[in-house]
C-alpha cells in the first residue's frame, strides 16, 4: 500500500544531489589485501564512514532486488558488476548518511566504473567528486591468497577457482585505475603485505596531516 508516495520517494532519493560538501577516500588493493580491516580502523580513528562497494552489491543481492541474479553470477564469475549499479548503491548510501567523510572501499575496480565516476552529467555531483587520494593497499598475491583462504566468512567467492579469476581481473582491470591516479599524483601507497598493526600505523601517517580532530 502507498506505493505512489513510496514511487515519489523512491524517485526524489534516485534523483537527489549531494548539496553538502563531502570528502571522499578511495580505498583499492587487490582481494584480500586487508581493505575492509584497514577501513574499520580508520572509521574508529578519524571518524570517516566505510561503505564498501563489494558489501552493499551482497546486500543488494540479498534484498531480493531485480539485480540479484545478475550480481550473484558476476561475483561468483570475480567480475565486475556495471557502475550503474554499484554508482546507486553508493549513491544512496552517502545520501542516507549524516557523516561528510567517505571510505570508499572496492570501488572503481576498472575504467569503465571510474570514467562513470567521473561523468558528472550522468551521475550528478555525487560519485563525481574527486577523490581526496587513492589509498592503495600493496600485497603480494601469495599472502593475499593466505587471507582469503583462512578468513572463513561463508563467502562465495571465496575459493580457489574465483579467486583466481579476481585475481586476474584484479591485474588486467584494477591496476591500470590505480596507474591512473598515480599519474595525477593521488595515489599513496601502503605496504600490506606487513602485519595489521604495522599497516595500520602507515595508514595513519596518511590520514593525521589532514584530520582536524586527530583521536589517537
Ligand atoms: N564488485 C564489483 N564492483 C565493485 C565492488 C565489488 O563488481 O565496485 C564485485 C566483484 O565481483 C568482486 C566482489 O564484488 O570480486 C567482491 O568485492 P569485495 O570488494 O567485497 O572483495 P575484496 O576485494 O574486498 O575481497
Ligand atoms: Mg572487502
Amino acid at each position: 500500500m502507498g506505493s505512489v508516495v513510496d514511487a515519489a520517494n523512491k524517485e526524489a532519493t534516485e534523483s537527489a544531489h549531494i548539496n553538502k560538501k563531502v570528502t571522499v577516500v578511495f580505498v583499492l588493493g587487490g582481494p584480500g589485501s586487508g581493505k575492509g580491516t584497514q577501513c574499520a580502523n580508520i572509521v574508529k580513528h578519524f571518524g570517516y564512514t566505510h561503505l564498501s562497494a563489494g558489501d552493499l552489491l551482497r546486500a543488494e543481492q540479498n534484498s531480493g532486488s531485480e539485480n540479484g541474479a545478475m550480481i550473484k553470477n558476476v561475483i561468483k564469475e570475480g567480475r565486475i558488476v556495471p557502475s550503474e549499479v554499484t554508482v546507486k548503491l553508493l549513491q544512496r548510501a552517502m545520501e542516507q548518511s549524516a557523516n561528510d567523510k567517505f571510505l570508499i572501499d572496492g570501488f572503481p575496480r576498472n575504467q569503465e566504473n571510474r570514467a562513470a565516476q567521473e561523468n558528472r552529467a550522468a551521475f550528478e555531483s555525487v560519485i563525481g567528486i574527486e577523490p581526496e587520494f587513492v589509498l592503495f593497499f600493496d600485497c603480494s598475491e601469495e599472502e593475499m591468497q593466505k587471507r582469503i583462504l583462512n578468513r572463513n566468512q561463508g563467502r562465495e567467492d571465496d575459493n580457489m577457482e574465483t579467486i583466481r579469476k579476481r585475481f586476474r581481473t584484479y591485474i588486467e582491470s584494477s591496476l591500470p585505475v590505480i596507474e591512473y591516479y598515480n599519474s595525477k599524483g593521488k595515489v599513496r601507497k601502503i605496504d600490506a603485505t606487513k602485519p595489521v598493526e604495522e599497516v595500520f600505523e602507515a595508514v595513519k601517517d596518511v590520514f593525521a596531516p589532514l584530520n582536524d580532530k586527530v583521536a589517537y
